[in-house]
């Protein structure tokens, strides 16, 4: 498509077992078809080197298609995809993931997550056996999980003694996850946050607003410094130019002590936005 890669972005890192995970990357859920793989290739172009897909956003294709048009070298991107629910079973896991492998265009991921935690198909015990068994065989470089709470995590990761590095969870300024991202920092994990910017609805806060004023930058942009400032990577997805552009651009300003925590102030006891059916009992902030 003739675009010039702005190889020159500045970008921070997170670094775990010697991989350098870039702390902002690109969502894609609700992306689909033509949308997506236009996404996916304006936000390489744009300097996004972390996408983050799944099996269940059905999009694993367009993905793959945009990162083999776009000519970047796969060694200079970060990729993510999840396991979803239904193909927990042992066996299937090890299948499916060669099928999202297929799709995506590419030998392996950088980082497989167990989407969301249920045990209805597999235990944990076999869900982490499956884990471990394609990231022995080369299919992933890490794993994770999404969704976990730390009882879970504890189970994963102390108990069965799995080697995950990561849990992605719904964080942004109206919902804490200090009792997750606690754990995950005492233990050299990171936690990946999604869903951001709230879904849109950082842009109409004051508080984002009035901090953003001092710098020059927008209520997204705020929210998204304040994640990556926490050492946390953002995964916040955008359909449009515009707002990816403006996402990545966080990297020449810092929040002050007081700002941060004037933000940790937003959250809020309902503020979870992403709580399906199945989802477990959540952690809550004391
Ligand atoms: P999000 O990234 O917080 O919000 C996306 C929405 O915010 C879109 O409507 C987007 O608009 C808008 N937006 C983006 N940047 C903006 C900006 N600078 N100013 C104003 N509005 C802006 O929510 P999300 O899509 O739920 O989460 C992000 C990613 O996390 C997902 O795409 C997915 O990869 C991952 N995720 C994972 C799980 C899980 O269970 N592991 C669950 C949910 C999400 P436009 O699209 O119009 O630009």
């Amino acid at each position: 498509m003739g675009r010039v890669y702005r190889e020159g972005t500045v970008m921070d890192f997170i670094t775990i077992r010697d991989r350098k995970i870039p702390a902002l990357g690109y969502g894609t859920w609700k992306l689909s078809g033509a949308d997506c793989a236009r996404g996916v290739e304006a936000a390489i172009a744009h300097g996004y080197r972390h996408i983050d897909t799944a099996q269940i956003y059905e999009n694993e294709a367009e993905v793959g298609k945009a990162i083999a048009q776009s000519g970047i070298a796969r060694d200079n991107l970060f990729l993510t995809t999840k396991v979803w629910i239904e193909n927990l079973r042992p066996g299937a896991l090890q299948d499916s993931v060669r099928v999202s492998l297929d799709k995506l265009r590419t030998d392996h991921v950088d980082l497989l997550l167990i989407h969301w935690p249920v045990t209805d198909k597999a235990s944990f015990r076999e869900q982490m056996d499956g884990l471990i068994d394609v990231q022995h065989g080369g299919l992933t470089k890490l794993i994770g999980v999404s969704n976990f709470t730390v009882a879970q995590m504890k189970d994963v990761a102390e108990d069965i003694g799995a080697p995950i590095v990561n849990n992605q969870v719904e964080y942004h300024p109206y919902l804490s996850q200090k009792p997750v991202l606690d754990y995950l920092m005492a233990r050299g994990m990171f936690l990946t946050a999604y869903s951001p910017v709230a879904r849109g609805a950082v842009k109409d806060d004051p508080v984002l607003q009035s901090i953003g004023k001092k710098y020059g930058k927008t209520p997204a942009q705020v929210t998204l410094r304040w994640l990556v400032q926490q050492g946390v990577a953002a995964i916040p997805k955008a359909g449009s130019e515009k707002h990816l552009q403006e996402n990545i651009n966080i990297f020449d300003f810092s929040l002050t002590n007081a700002e941060m925590a004037q933000i940790h102030g937003l959250a809020r006891p309902d503020g979870r936005m992403i709580n399906p059916g199945w989802a477990p009992q959540w952690d809550r902030a004391a």
